[in-house]
């Protein structure tokens, strides 16, 4: 039966294909194709697997079998038992090798593939204790794939799969059909591994707009939809799914006709992506001669590939944290992470890079035990610059790291979440403590420019400071529009207050422009409004001439400067903001 779920759109365009349901914590493991003939080998890794668990389960009953009812009560040695059946069990085994061999998964993918389907069989048991045995085959799974993690994978990991078309899938009922992701939430650190990952699109229960998950997802450039609550119950394993990024909306199980219409849709989507391309290098003027440079905002170093070949004039953006995410505490040292920088200095061949410091805490966590840890309110919480501030050797680090990869390229320097006056003075200290760190040891390094991020309504209030301290800022709007309206931008049940039109917002995104500009100082927007194409006339009739973006947006958004007349925009744009509603003089 045809149904849909709506949730909050994020990332362009349609996907089609078959579901892979994930239950949340499963996506940190690889999801890759194998060829047939690794098909033995990944079953070998499943067997190895489950008899060294097996084994260990065994010398745990020998253990507490020489043990006293107080030291191993009865339900410890009742529990292993329970385990020890399950991973015996028909059902996983049969299932497990059915993923591998007909669908070519790796064993991991296999492994937490069946578990899901399992897991549901369990959901709808009527058996209260049945049901419940559902939290050990978790653990038993959990187990597997930990042993396996130690094992390593013989199987390399090959490229991302190519997306197909409609009339593809028509043709092709085989088993490289695109798969989508339904899953409860990803972190920001799942969603990097999926940079090499098979999906086509992807869909979570829960997450906002500006989430990092939907971030991330925008980057990859493939369609999906956050905060489309009760998704990964509602879907079952293999279930044909439509994902429509541009309206949010899931379909799942779909008609012959509407499978045709979105069929329709996706080539026209192809097409017009197409007819963009044609602009990569056309440089972004508006019809009033106004030059606008258009940015990228990275996440990791391969990136710099993606956005030279979007026609991106430098990187507004470097997210520098995902370079830190999910290591379980392994903090990159100062040579990791200046190769990392030069990386994207030279990936960029010579135009510029601004790189951020360091911005964790709230929805990016380093690591699990960092999101177990998480205060009652991360947002308002150790975050960014205040984090970095509290761990003066490890920001020092990443200094050192940034000021040598400079010697490399054009670097700039950006301050996350900063807002007082004693924090731009450390900052700018330690800056200067790095520098003579590394005169000390002799080594070289460049001149970098230093800029703030505006996202707290405090720093786009003080202006007159930050302007005194800062050769640059970039206004992050996803943060303002957090901080000004008090809305989690991570949080679904409020998205439809984070409101980019906010007079408040426009207000101070207005103001911050007008005054770099009357000071001649260079700003840009590196939030997700940049990369809308909704807001390029109102930002270009502001003033603003640098925008950051992902690489995927920025045809998009050039295509919008190449229309645009800048200065008959810019009495409009006063009036946009000076309004009541500024949405509806807008028109969106
Ligand atoms: C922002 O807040 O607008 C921004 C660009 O930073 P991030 O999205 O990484 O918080
Ligand atoms: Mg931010």
């Amino acid at each position: 039966m045809t149904f849909a779920i709506h949730g909050i759109a994020v990332a362009r365009g349609i996907a089609i294909g078959r579901a892979v349901v994930m239950g949340s914590g499963r996506a940190d493991v690889a999801h890759y194709f194998i060829t047939p003939e690794q098909v033995p080998a990944e079953i070998e890794r499943i067997r190895v697997g489950r008899n060294a668990v097996v084994d260990e389960i065994h010398r745990l009953q020998q253990t507490i079998a020489g043990m006293g009812p107080k030291e191993a009560p009865h339900e410890l040695s009742a529990l292993l038992d329970v385990h020890l059946m399950l991973l015996q069990d028909e059902e996983l085994i049969t299932g497990i090798k059915h993923w591998i061999t007909d669908r070519l998964y790796n064993a991991e993918w296999a492994l937490t593939t069946q578990l899901e389907v399992l897991s549901r069989q369990f959901d709808d048991m009527e058996d209260d204790y049945l049901r419940e045995r559902k939290a050990d085959l978790e653990q038993v799974a959990e187990r597997i794939l930990r042993y396996m993690k130690g094992m390593g994978s013989p199987v390399a990991q090959p490229p991302a799969a190519k997306r197909k078309t409609q009339q593809d899938l028509l043709l092709d009922e085989s088993v490289d059909v695109p798969l989508v992701l339904v899953a409860h939430d990803l972190s920001p650190a799942d969603m990097l591994q999926f940079k090499q990952s098979v999906f086509a699109g992807f869909v979570t229960d829960v997450g906002g707009k500006t989430s990092h998950t939907a971030i991330v997802a925008r980057s990859l450039d493939i369609p999906a939809a956050v905060g489309a609550r009760g998704a990964s119950n509602l879907v079952r394993q293999d279930d044909w799914v439509i994902i429509d990024g541009d309206s949010g909306v899931m379909i799942v199980d779909p008609s012959p006709i509407i499978l045709a219409e979105y069929g329709f849709k996706q080539r026209q989507a192809e097409l017009e992506r197409g007819r963009l391309n044609r602009l990569r290098h056309t440089p972004a003027v508006t019809l009033d001669g106004q030059k606008v440079e258009l940015l990228a905002n990275i996440e990791l170093p391969e990136d710099a590939n993606a956005a030279l070949q979007a026609g991106a004039v430098g990187v507004g953006l470097f997210r520098s944290e995902f370079l830190f995410m999910g290591r379980h505490g392994d903090m990159p040292d100062e040579e990791e992470q200046y190769l990392a920088y030069k990386r994207a200095v030279e990936g960029m061949e010579g135009l510029p890079v601004t790189i951020r410091t360091l911005d964790v805490g709230a929805d990016k966590p380093l690591d699990e035990l960092q999101r177990d840890a998480a205060h009652l309110n991360p947002a308002l919480g150790l975050r960014a610059i205040r984090w970095s501030l509290s761990e003066p050797e490890m920001f020092r680090t990443q200094l050192r790291a940034i000021l040598r990869a400079a010697a490399h390229g054009r670097v700039n320097l950006l301050v996350p979440m900063i807002a007082h006056a004693t924090e731009i003075r450390q900052t700018l200290s330690l800056i200067d403590f790095a520098r003579a760190e590394l005169d000390n040891r002799g080594d070289v390094y460049g001149p970098v420019q230093v800029g703030a991020m505006i996202e707290i309504p405090a720093a786009a209030l003080s202006l007159r400071t930050f302007l005194k301290y800062f050769d640059f800022l970039s206004i992050g709007t996803n943060d303002l529009i957090q901080y000004t309206l008090a809305i989690d931008r991570s949080d679904e049940s409020v998205a439809h207050l984070y409101d980019p039109c906010h007079p408040a917002v426009l207000r101070l995104v207005a103001d911050t422009i007008s005054e770099c500009r009357r000071q001649n100082k260079a700003v840009s927007v590196c939030g997700e409004m940049a990369g809308d194409p909704q807001f390029t006339r109102l930002l270009l009739g502001l003033g603003l001439r640098s925008f950051s973006m992902h690489p995927a947006q920025i045809l998009t958004v050039k295509q919008q400067v190449l229309r645009a007349d800048a200065a008959r925009l810019e009495p409009w744009a006063r009036e946009v903001v000076d309004s009541e509603d500024p949405a509806l003089v807008m028109g969106v």
